[in-house]
């Protein structure tokens, strides 16, 4: 009988022979670079396709306006700001523990442009772009994700007579996906060309900072929960925070061990619904949207491995490029589908917003399932939050404990 060996096994085990490989045959290794490389521009080139389909469905998919409309708008916003404080969150703690620093090497490393005379009006209007199709051919992250929200909202407002051009989309996303799934597969010969070289180069103490970013992301996981979560169940629901986590802790331990939100949004419907006494009509609203675009763990995944990979090829973030990948972050957040692994991929349009090295993602990609275990379980813990407050000031709270 023949077991499949799932992909995340697959990398862990390129991962672990990368270093061996690299500890045995030194810089003689880089004969794998150009496996490393032809995943890299995979990556790349999936990258623009993707981020613009996904996030068109993303933003139309919450359907009518008129479910747009009052519970629509509050769920937004407790979105956006709890991922924003996420991402924060995240950052904070990763400059706190540091996980690249003091990691002497210097990998050649693209150059980060720095643009800091432009000023902030100038960048933030260089985000609308004044050719939408040049911006999708240039690949610039910013000026797609902004094309890509209007084609979105303008779906949602335009009812009927846009009817036909949703499920294009739909469709069109589903097959980028497929794309990524494909490139997925080719992830462990991908990991094996990138950090063989390195290890080979660089010795097996240049990854050592690993065990750094998974105590800073469950760290700052940790944090967000309790604090966050706590703080807004307890100030909008009255509900005690115990209650609250206790009643989604199957939910949190179902996501924890699948590492997908969509995977566990019947246990989580469920979960807010008989444990929590939020109404049918909330959560069969909030809970599958914030599946498809709320993701706190992923925003705080996404800003520690940015600072991370920023401090491990020794580049200076500038306070413009940091608000830069906070604002992509929460957008590549919104554009992450609720599947394993897919916040590593969106991990690559944050690097490119701010001209880092790709190479950082296959770093972290030996380690990707452990972190993607703490961040899901943030990411439906979050979304439950959101059932509660917004149930609670609609008065569509019943259990209140
Ligand atoms: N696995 C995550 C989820 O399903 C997404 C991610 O990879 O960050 O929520």
């Amino acid at each position: 009988m023949k077991r499949k060996v799932s992909l995340f096994t697959q990398i862990f085990i390129a991962f672990i022979l990368a270093i061996i490989l690299g500890i045995v045959f030194g810089s003689d290794i880089k004969v794998l670079q150009p496996l490393g490389d032809l995943f890299l521009r995979l990556i790349k080139f999936i990258i623009a396709p993707l981020i613009f389909a996904s996030l068109v469905v993303g933003v139309a998919s919450t359907g009518d306006p008129k479910r747009l409309g009052r519970i629509g708008m509050k769920t937004i916003v407790y979105y956006l700001v709890t991922t924003a404080i996420a991402i924060i969150i995240g950052i904070g703690f990763a400059y706190l523990i540091s996980p690249g620093n003091g990691i002497d090497i210097a990998i050649p490393k693209t150059p980060v442009q720095i643009n800091e005379t432009e000023g902030i009006i100038a960048t933030l209007l260089q985000i609308v772009p004044d050719n939408p199709f040049a911006a999708l051919a240039n690949g610039n992250i910013l000026q797609i994700i902004f094309f890509a929200l209007f084609i979105g909202l303008a779906i949602t407002f335009s009812g009927k007579k846009a009817e036909l051009i949703y499920p294009f989309f739909e469709g069109f996303a589903e097959v980028m996906y497929k794309i990524t799934g494909i490139i997925m597969r080719f992830a462990p010969l991908g990991v094996l060309g990138l950090v063989a070289p390195i290890v080979g180069n660089y010795g097996v103490s240049v990854l050592m900072p690993l065990i750094k970013v998974i105590i800073a992301v469950g760290i700052a996981c940790a944090a967000h929960s309790l604090f966050v979560y706590s703080i807004a169940v307890k100030s909008f629901g009255k509900m005690s925070p115990f209650f609250f986590f206790k009643g989604i802790a199957p939910a949190a331990l179902v996501a924890f061990s699948t590492a997908s939100s969509a995977g566990t949004l019947p246990i989580t419907i469920k979960n807010t619904q008989e444990n929590l006494g939020v109404s049918k009509r909330i959560s069969s609203f909030v809970l599958p949207l914030g599946a498809t675009i709320n993701m706190d763990g992923t925003a705080i995944y996404q800003g520690v491995a940015v600072i991370f990979i920023a401090q491990f090829f020794n580049l200076e973030l500038t306070f413009m490029q940091l608000v830069t990948v906070v604002l992509t972050t929460i957008l590549a957040s919104i554009g992450t589908a609720g599947v394993p692994g897919a916040g590593m991929i969106m991990l690559a349009m944050v690097l490119s917003s701010v001209q880092m090295p790709l190479e950082g993602i296959a770093l972290i990609a030996g380690i990707d399932r452990i972190l993607d275990m703490f961040r899901t379980t943030v990411n439906i813990v979050g979304d439950a939050s959101a059932a509660v407050v917004v149930a609670a000031t609609e008065n569509e709270l019943t259990l209140k404990k």
